[in-house]
């Protein structure tokens, strides 16, 4: 820390990113990126005569994107907030919606970003425990008085609730904002985007860095009633009206044009994790039901530590962290067939050295 950084900032713990190693090829099943390349669609659309434009500055309004994105999920264009991934979307909505006459709440156990978000804005917030086997208990959400944040599927569990139960938490918290975060929610959830003609304090956001392939494109959207996304697009326009860049736009536009592609990746995804899951049952591993392109896992024999540390050491990268309630699990990214046999096969090896 500098002598320079503001007191404001000092006692902040920054977010930790999963690992990125730049340097030897591991099987890389830690960050829940897709395995699948984009669609060639998109790999044309990112074009020579794309690049030839970066000259000019991109379309602040991402016109384009918002009117193709508003057709695929049955809303309008007013009702799309575009941004630069999904964690630009929280950052915007801790700042919009928060203070300290509106605290938030959020799942003990979920995306670690969300305390450090109410942590950067100075907000108090309410970490609500998660039930048995890390399931979220609705009833925990209502009547809350409280702005709430619920990523469903969780992370990093995979388990996610029905938009019955988000409809139960929108409609005893009128005065709030119910932030549904669904950045898994395309590889086997049920969207509550539905939900929003019916609530205003509705807001949901995906990003395509997970089904739609784009996780280095850095695009994320949320829908939500036309007030709630022009109140993100006074936040974005008092920081950075142009933090979608060219090309991304372009690939983004191809990528919601090849829709069918993603659809049919997800499917071979969740192909892929009822495989593993079955796999490591047989190997005795115990696994949290899952609907998003990852698991969460911990077998009987090995620690959660030892467990990631001896997977990185044969070339595998799984996420694990030093927390007393999650520290037996690691999670699991289901990338395509050929990775997951790589992994089960270093967990048997793994498991025969015991
Ligand atoms: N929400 C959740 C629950 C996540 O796990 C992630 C990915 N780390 C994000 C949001 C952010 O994703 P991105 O910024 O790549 O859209």
């Amino acid at each position: 820390m500098s002598r320079f950084l503001s007191q404001r900032f000092a006692a902040l713990e920054a977010y930790t990113p999963g690992e990125q190693p730049q340097d030897i090829q591991y099987v890389k099943l830690n960050t829940n990126e897709s395995p699948f390349p984009p669609s060639p669609e998109v790999i044309a659309a990112v074009s020579a005569a794309q690049v030839a434009k970066l000259n000019l500055y991109p379309d602040p309004t991402c016109r384009v994107l918002k009117e193709k994105l508003a057709a695929l999920c049955g809303l309008a264009p007013e009702n799309v907030f575009i941004s630069n991934g999904s964690d630009d979307i929280l950052n915007f909505s801790f700042m919009a919606f928060c203070d300290e006459s509106r605290p938030v709440a959020f799942p003990a156990i979920s995306y670690g970003f969300y305390p450090v978000y109410a942590d950067l804005y100075h907000l108090p917030y309410t970490a609500i425990p998660l039930r048995e086997n890390f399931r979220l208990e609705p009833e925990d959400y209502c009547g809350l008085n409280r702005n709430v944040v619920i990523a469903n599927p969780n992370a990093p569990t995979g388990r996610a609730i029905s938009p019955t139960d988000v409809e139960k938490i929108l409609a005893s918290n009128p005065n709030h904002v119910v932030l549904i975060d669904e950045a898994y929610v395309d590889f086997g959830g049920e969207s509550c985007r539905g939900l929003i003609p019916r609530y205003d304090n509705l807001l949901v956001c995906q990003t395509f860095s997970k089904s739609r392939s784009m996780a280095g494109g850095r695009l994320g959207f949320a829908l939500g009633n036309a007030d709630l996304i022009a109140d993100l697009e006074k936040i974005k326009y008092s920081t950075n009206p142009y933090n979608i860049n060219r090309l991304t736009l372009a690939a983004a536009e191809a990528a919601v044009d090849s829709n069918d592609y993603y659809v049919k990746n997800c499917l071979i995804i969740a192909e892929n994790r009822a495989y593993t899951v079955a796999a490591l049952s047989e190997l005795g591993f115990e696994t949290v039901p899952s609907v998003a392109n990852f698991i969460f896992t911990r077998c009987g024999s090995i620690k959660g530590d030892d467990l990631y540390r001896r997977l990185k050491a044969k070339g595998v990268l799984v996420r694990h962290w030093n927390k007393p309630e999650i520290s037996d699990y690691v999670r699991v990214t289901i990338g395509s067939r050929e990775q997951m046999d790589i992994f089960l096969d270093r967990v048997r090896e793994l498991l025969k050295e015991e």
